[in-house]
């Protein structure tokens, strides 16, 4: 093992710890959660180590970023599942839907038309999660809090394989009522998934029910 190796093996031991702690307290089975390293920003050569030590979730902000690094990566290992957390022009929905196994950021119609389209023509369904723009913040992505059960029947209804809701809370405030919001939404329309967490606070999304935390730096460090 290089360093760079034990240095991803260790810090995968200590997020996979945190969210078994986090878990336990919350009376929950951790393995309930998903662990999505987000990779973004990081060449394959540090990605790799991080396979090495057992992890398969991945999760990319960019359709080229990811087409550029992955298809390599996944040539090596065949069980890899692709995350697209970032957000997604409607012109790029059918080179989303060709690399990614879940789409993280579904948050308008027009993408969900784009995404439909593009899943008839592939004949491939990735999962999606719609994303809420839990703190109503002008400059974020994500559908507002009053639209969300429109777009969900609009999702429904264009066939998208919609299994949960994803959040990015406002920064440098408490994140906890913005995650139980999230998860009282899940509930309320029959949502089994709940993407929220990164990695300043993916232990508390854990405690408030995420099924699925993204966590980039405290997996591969700070990005430049
Ligand atoms: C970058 C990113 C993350 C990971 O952020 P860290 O703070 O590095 O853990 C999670 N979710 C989304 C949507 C991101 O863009």
């Amino acid at each position: 093992m290089t360093s760079t190796d034990s240095t991803a093996a260790s810090r995968l031991s200590d997020v996979r710890a945190g969210i078994a702690r986090a878990a336990r307290i919350a009376g929950r089975d951790a393995a309930g959660v998903t662990l999505i390293a987000v990779s973004k920003t990081h060449p394959a050569d540090i990605i790799r180590p991080l396979l090495d030590a057992g992890q398969r979730d991945f999760g990319e902000n960019r359709v080229a970023e990811a087409a550029d690094k992955w298809p390599g990566l996944r040539a090596d290992y065949d069980d890899i599942r692709l995350h697209l957390v970032g957000q997604l022009q409607s012109n790029k929905a059918e080179d989303a839907v060709a690399l990614f196994d879940y789409i993280h950021s579904v948050d308008r119609p027009s993408l969900v038309a784009a995404l439909a389209k593009a899943m008839t023509a592939l004949a491939k369904r990735p999962d999606c999660f719609i994303q809420v723009n839990i703190g109503d913040e002008p400059q974020k992505g994500g559908c507002p809090l009053a639209d969300l059960p429109a777009l969900l029947d609009t999702a429904r209804a264009a066939g998208l394989p919609v299994i949960g809701l994803m959040c990015v809370p406002p920064a440098d405030i408490e994140a906890a009522p913005f995650f139980a919001l999230l998860a009282k939404l899940a509930r309320d329309h029959a949502l089994p998934a709940i993407s929220m967490g990164m990695s300043g606070d993916y232990e508390t999304a854990v405690m408030l029910g995420a099924t699925h935390v993204r966590v980039g730096s405290a997996l591969f460090g700070a990005r430049d």
